[in-house]
């Protein structure tokens, strides 16, 4: 069944207004309103379920590795809330890559996800900012995905990390 999602994404926008108004005002807030979609939750809940693991968790390279050690130190809260809302586990990636290392520490990273459901405006959305060094969009499904998505129809979601720390106790890559 298909469910709009948009009301609960304007929620996350407004109480995050609202936490910003309280809080710093070098906070930024996610406008998701220009993402035009639909969103299947429940049948990419039981996708995300069907796999193991993610694309991440599948590779031994130090990059994959670093970021499998990282990710719970890079994600705004408010991007988890997202991957929640349409039913992404955060643990199970499609695939994410390491672009260069920017400072001593630091790291850029992109990375992308899938959840089943369609796009209603056509191409890549407006990308959101989540912060200073992230940021994320929708678009057409064209790269590879999760096992368990093959045949559906649905909807990609990369990220664009630009301050992904270091957290192995070996070299970092450039
Ligand atoms: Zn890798």
């Amino acid at each position: 069944m298909w469910r709009r999602i948009s009301a609960l994404v304007r929620n996350l926008s407004r109480r995050r207004r609202q936490l910003v108004a309280n809080c710093s005002p070098e906070l930024i807030v996610p406008d998701f309103d220009k993402w035009k979609y639909r969103a299947d939750r429940d049948a990419t809940v039981l996708a995300y379920g069907r796999t193991e693991r993610g694309g991440a968790d599948r590779c031994d390279c130090a990059g994959c590795r670093n970021f499998r050690a990282a990710r719970a130190h890079c994600f705004p809260p408010e991007f988890i809330a997202l991957l929640g809302q349409l039913g992404i586990d955060p643990n199970k990636d499609a695939e994410v890559y390491h672009n260069a290392r920017i400072a001593p520490g630091l790291h850029d990273y992109g990375g992308w996800y899938h959840f089943i459901g369609a796009l209603d405006g056509g191409g890549d959305s407006s990308p959101v900012n989540f912060g200073p060094s992230f940021h994320a969009w929708i678009c057409p499904a064209t790269a590879p995905r999760l096992s368990s998505l093959v045949g559906e129809q649905v909807v990609q979601l990369e990220f664009h990390a630009e301050a992904v720390p270091w957290r192995l106790d070996e070299p970092e890559m450039n």
